[in-house]
């Protein structure tokens, strides 16, 4: 099987899908990788360091007449996604819950697409391929910079003989994989951290990194399934902001990166609680889309600072900030699951494997994860009525 290393088209996405240690992982499986010029620059890993692992650098137009298999790590777009054939994979991370119309059209032109953020994360075979969980870490750990070089003073306690400067007051909302490796780096930092999260079971995760949990009286529990948080109700959702509110304007930086599976981000930050925080507080609010974030007013990719002085960073894709690293967990992750659904050096399609039952959103002309056909019924694969989102 060839596969076909892309170079991300989406701007400021530095990170690749494979890197070069992978062609020599993928060999003895009986896949031969082809690398578009270029592929690998973003994160430092130039063409000549693919051709040396056994690689060959092409073209994109000759990477997708040739490839079987097209590897990304975000969505296909422009002239990568209008050039895929059918017959051919792709395999990234698809986000088909929240753009089920790529599937619906993936479908229809028999693209078979493979999406990573749909794997079975809790199964223990599966955890080498979870690049859910290795994006979510680079993250966590970035975020805690960007606070840091956005913030006035220092995080950590610095006695001096100009003075004594006291620690930073850091509170992490959503302690799942990036909030608690946002907490770990802010402690090394020095800082005094508390956590919360709307699941309980992440209190002795929190305080085993040294960081005080926050337990409100309004929401005492909202765990859904598979580890995940439920959607709140409104009245819930009410109580909770208010109550974080008074907790919110205590603190100097506030680190934001709650999710709901196939849900806008709640709103955890509203726009009184922003005007509540001290000049020079920061917010790095790691869920920010177009759709809204866990704080209000933050923009993605933006860094603005509200009349009462508070700097808000809209920050959903640091993993792309930070590509050596990143790129280099994803394509780890990316080459398990690829050796994983090959067999005899081809693609082999086994929607009853667990595995693939939630990474394999479309075969053989149609879309088969039960959770995306729920949400492309309907759609037209041309491009015509959108499929509507989950109720918010
Ligand atoms: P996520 O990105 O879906 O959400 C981030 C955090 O936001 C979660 O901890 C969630 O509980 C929290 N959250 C959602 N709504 C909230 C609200 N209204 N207020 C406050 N917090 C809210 O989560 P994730 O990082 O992908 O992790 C989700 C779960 O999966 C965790 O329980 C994690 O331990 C588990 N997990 C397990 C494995 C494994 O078993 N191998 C791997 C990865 C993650």
């Amino acid at each position: 099987m060839k596969v076909g290393v892309v170079k991300e088209v989406t701007p400021g996405e530095r990170r690749v899908a494979l890197t070069p240690d992978a062609v020599g992982r993928l060999g003895p499986g009986g896949i031969e990788v082809l690398v578009e010029s270029g592929a690998g620059d973003g994160a430092w890993f130039p063409d000549s360091a693919y051709a040396e692992a056994g690689a060959t650098i092409v073209s994109r137009d000759e990477l997708l007449t040739a490839a079987d298999a097209i590897v990304t790590v975000g969505k296909p777009e422009g002239n990568v996604l209008a050039g895929l054939r059918a017959g051919q994979a792709v395999f990234g991370m698809l986000a088909p819950l929240t753009d089920p119309d790529l599937a619906a059209g993936l479908a229809a032109r028999s693209v078979t697409a493979i999406s990573l953020d749909g794997l079975p994360r809790t199964l223990s075979r599966a955890q080498q391929m979870d690049a859910l969980t290795s994006q979510s870490n680079v993250a966590g750990y970035k975020a805690v910079l960007v606070a840091a070089s956005a913030f006035g003073r220092f995080f950590p306690l610095l006695i001096t003989a100009a003075g004594t400067a006291r620690p930073a007051k850091v509170l992490v909302l959503g302690t799942g994989v990036a909030g608690l490796q946002a907490i770990g780096t802010a402690r090394r930092l020095g800082a005094v951290v508390t956590g919360y999260d709307v699941r309980p079971s992440s209190k002795s995760e929190v305080e085993s990194l040294g960081a005080t949990f926050l337990e409100l009286k309004s929401v005492t529990s909202a765990a859904g399934e598979g580890g995940y948080a439920r959607e709140l109700t409104e009245d819930e959702r009410r109580a909770q902001q208010a109550e974080l509110s008074s907790h919110i304007a205590a603190h100097d930086v506030v680190i934001t990166t709650a999710q709901v599976p196939g849900r806008r981000p709640p709103l955890l930050v509203t726009e009184d609680t922003v005007k509540a925080m001290a000049a020079g507080s920061v917010i790095v609010d790691m869920a920010a889309s177009i759709l809204g974030g866990n704080a209000a007013g933050s923009v993605p990719g933006e860094q603005i600072v509200t009349e009462n002085g508070v700097t808000m960073i809209g920050a959903p894709n640091l993993p792309a900030t930070v590509p050596t690293a990143a790129s280099t967990a994803y394509s780890r992750n990316m080459t398990a699951l690829l050796l994983h659904m090959t067999s005899d050096g081809s693609l082999a399609v086994d929607p009853e494997d667990e595995i693939q039952a939630g990474v394999v959103i479309t075969h053989d002309g149609r879309v088969i994860h039960p959770g995306v056909a729920a949400m492309t019924a309907g759609s037209d694969p041309e491009g015509g009525a959108r499929v509507e989102r989950p109720a918010d």
